[in-house]
C-alpha cells in the first residue's frame, strides 16, 4: 500500500503527470494516492525523486 510522505513531497507533480490514475495533487499542493495499485504499476516508489512515495 503506497502512501505519500507529505513532509518529503514538494508538490512537483511528477507522479500525477506520469500516473494520473494513481496519484494527483491535493488542495494542500502535495500529492495524494488515488489508487495504490495503479501507482505501483507506474513504478511506485521509484517515480518520486524526493523519496516521498513510501510503502
Ligand atoms: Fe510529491 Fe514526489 Fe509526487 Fe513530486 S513526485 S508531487 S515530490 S510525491
Amino acid at each position: 500500500m503506497l502512501k505519500i510522505n507529505k513532509e518529503k513531497c514538494i508538490g512537483c507533480g511528477l507522479c500525477a503527470a506520469i500516473c494520473p490514475e494513481g496519484a494527483k495533487l491535493g488542495e494542500d499542493g502535495k500529492a495524494e494516492v488515488i489508487e495504490s495499485e495503479k501507482l505501483q504499476g507506474c513504478g511506485g516508489k521509484t517515480i518520486c525523486p524526493y523519496e516521498a512515495i513510501e510503502e
